[in-house]
């Protein structure tokens, strides 16, 4: 029998996520990019690789994403690559829409990219079209399978939201039959597009699963999709009343690297200009005051303020007024490896 494990937070490593720019090929219905807020340009080389040294001095193991907009649509992302190898990262991921730019797959070699990281919100082509676009689905797959065929490893994310919870199951046979060696199952934040009026308006109604749905069908399949083969993680989302809460703010070592330069420890922070650290002239500082790290000094009873703060209709309370279950920090993982 194949359980879940949760993933502790660990300050022994750091994990990057750099948006090299905002610019993407697709427009899914619920991207959490806020071009406002994140900039609108794409960074020179120069600016890239000034930006990752300052991260090279930790003596931590380093593990960086690369991600957009559309990463691929970088020129030079193949030097970006390249780059940040010889500053000592650890792991390098490319996330991709599996639109792949660029011949990307021939400008760099499976030594030097550990992960291409595709993307589908579906487990057939009706679903994940109508969240990311025409044609999206089989270009996608494709994607993977060339991956596949030039000996890269490959990762799938699947973001549920109401919108294709009822295709989750019909993942574990596409799996297999693409090779991945990884799955991801995010859930949707409301961030980005998915906080906009228009996605109020969705025909799924809200976008955001409700608590037993989750509970009952998440864990399930990701325990199927171990069964298969294939090492599985979702995030933890609920916790009971007596587990300990921990914000990643405080006792992790994430960053979220825009093209404007902000850097946020927190992705539920990123639709608003509370950023704790911002590139300036090139130097990583903090940023004004007050900002997120602010927030993750609050202990409140719900768990996680931002949750609190922006998704209140997650939470539920008892009649004495205490909630019934904490939320847990969005960058809480479960983990089930293959057997
Ligand atoms: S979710 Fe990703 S692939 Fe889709 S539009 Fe946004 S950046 Fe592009
Ligand atoms: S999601 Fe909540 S708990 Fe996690 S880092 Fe952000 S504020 Fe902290």
């Amino acid at each position: 029998m194949t359980l879940p494990q949760t993933v502790a937070f660990s300050r022994n490593s750091a994990n990057v996520f750099f948006h090299i720019l905002t610019q993407c090929n697709l427009k899914c219905r619920y991207c959490y990019i806020n071009p406002q807020q994140h900039g609108q340009h794409t960074l020179p080389l120069s600016t890239i690789q000034t930006w990752l040294e300052a991260f090279s001095e930790s003596s931590h193991k380093k593990n960086l994403i690369f991600l957009g907009g559309e990463p691929t649509l970088h020129p030079e992302l193949p030097a970006a690559i390249r780059f940040a190898r010889k500053m000592g990262f650890g792991s390098i991921t490319v996330d991709t829409n599996g639109y792949l730019f660029h011949d990307i797959l021939e400008k760099v070699n499976p030594g030097e990219v550990d992960t291409f990281s595709f993307s589908l919100d579906g487990a057939t082509r009706t679903t994940n079209d109508r969240i990311r676009g025409k044609g999206s689905f089989d270009i996608c797959i494709a994607g993977i399978h060339e991956a596949v065929s030039k000996g890269f490893n490959t990762s799938l994310i699947y973001t549920v939201s109401s919108a294709n919870i009822n295709e989750l199951e019909k993942m574990v046979p596409l799996l297999k039959k693409l090779g991945v060696g990884r799955f991801f199952i995010q859930i949707i934040g409301l961030r980005g597009r998915s906080a906009s009026k228009e996605a109020d308006t969705a025909p799924e109604g809200i976008l955001q699963v409700e608590r037993r749905k989750w509970l009952d069908t998440v864990p399930r399949i990701a325990r199927m999709i171990a069964e298969s083969g294939i090492t599985v993680s979702y995030p933890k989302v609920f916790l009971n009343p007596d587990e300990k809460f921990e914000c990643a703010g405080r006792v992790a070592d994430n960053y979220f690297i825009f093209p404007n330069g902000r850097v946020y420890r927190c992705p539920l922070c990123e639709d608003f200009p509370i950023h704790s650290l911002v590139f300036k002239e090139d130097q990583l500082v903090p940023a004004a005051k007050l900002n997120e790290s602010d927030f993750f000094q609050l202990n409140i009873p719900e768990g996680c303020v931002m949750n609190k703060l922006i998704q209140p209709h997650n939470l539920s309370y008892r009649e004495d007024g205490r909630p019934e279950y904490k939320i847990a920090c969005c960058l809480l993982k479960e983990e089930i490896r293959s057997e």
